[in-house]
């Protein structure tokens, strides 16, 4: 059994009372999910989707999402994609050396920004310390990643030499410190996944903590199938990975952001969803892995599989996701 069993949603599923009656037994499947992740949509409107979330923190219809779980006992974190909102794209008008130069040579507002230039970072620390009031997840545990984007590392002569993997933890460092200023203890994700599951060689803060999300695997095959090149490069760098946060005295929050239930990526992130069913082999194979690895938090997007998913093709299979995460 998992210590923290999670499923991530849509920021909008919060808003109807479909999946807080699953989470908090109405339905009576008697689920033992303790951890509900909220998320804001990633994509090219990540800024704009985060926007909508924190007017929706404000609604009650947010408001007694958030006391149902609090009396069925279910922590609500948020994990979003949140550089963009940090960093006001339009602040490239006026403060170009901030953000990314490309491969040619030019700065560009698209993706991320420079990770050498103390401005910025000193920007994005007083913005995240702004955030950590927003948005406050009752595990002190925050999810603010950087763009949504395979790659997309700063060229600058300063940046050059670094990797993506270090350039994001450059920019999570930054987010971390401006975390704790805005609340103690706050403790911040570094999302390992696509350019960042390399470990970096720069330092994680002493509150950042592993979240491994291996987006580019085979959704059809368990990551330690052999015949899965595609899950060999998943897992690969995870014991590097491991053992980097171990040395930094990072280890104990490190968490797993799989794909299992994320019908939003099996739906090609387009609606209407597509029909689906949890691919339970691959599930349970995954979930002994990751035990045997030492993981003890372990998550999934849980996307398009709300009311609208319901109301076409009835309620997914949850409970086997629960069950497995109970070591069932
Ligand atoms: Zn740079």
């Amino acid at each position: 059994m998992f210590r923290e069993r999670g499923i991530v949603i849509h920021a909008e599923d919060c808003l109807n009372d479909y999946w807080a009656d699953r989470l908090t037994g109405k339905t009576g499947e008697g689920l033992h999910l303790n951890v509900v992740g909220v998320h804001p949509a990633g994509g090219h409107d990540a800024h704009q989707t985060m926007e909508a979330a924190i007017r929706m923190l404000s609604t009650p219809e947010w408001a007694k999402f958030a006391s149902r779980m609090d009396k069925a006992g279910i922590a609500v974190e948020f994990e979003m994609h949140a550089l963009s909102w940090m960093l006001e794209r339009d602040k490239f008008a006026t403060h170009p050396h901030w953000f990314r130069m490309d491969e040619t040579g030019s700065r560009t507002p698209k993706f991320n920004c420079c990770a050498s230039e103390p401005e910025v970072l000193d920007y994005i620390r007083e913005r995240a310390c702004a955030l950590a009031k927003i948005f406050v997840p009752d595990t002190n545990k925050y999810y603010f990643w950087i763009d949504d984007v395979a790659s997309a590392g700063c060229q600058c002569e300063k940046c050059r030499s670094l990797t993506p993997a270090d350039q994001c933890m450059i920019l999570t460092n930054a987010i971390a410190e401006g975390l704790e200023a805005g609340r103690p203890g706050a403790k911040q994700s570094y999302l390992a996944y696509c350019a960042t599951l390399t470990p970096p060689k720069i330092a994680p803060r002493h509150n950042v903590f592993l979240e491994y999300a291996p987006i580019q695997r085979d959704h059809d095959a368990p990551l330690a199938d052999p015949a899965s090149e595609k899950n060999a490069g998943q897992i690969t760098p995870l014991p590097a990975l491991l053992q980097y946060f171990e040395a930094a005295g990072c280890l104990a929050d490190a968490k797993v952001l799989d794909y299992w239930m994320d019908n939003s990526l099996f739906s090609g992130w387009k609606l209407p969803p597509k029909e689906f069913h949890l691919r339970e082999a691959v599930c349970r194979a995954d979930a002994a892995m990751y035990r045997e690895l030492g993981f003890d938090a372990v998550t999934s997007f849980g996307c398009y599989l709300g009311q609208n998913y319901a109301e076409l093709y009835g309620d997914t299979e949850l409970a086997v996701y629960d069950g497995i995460l109970m070591g069932k």
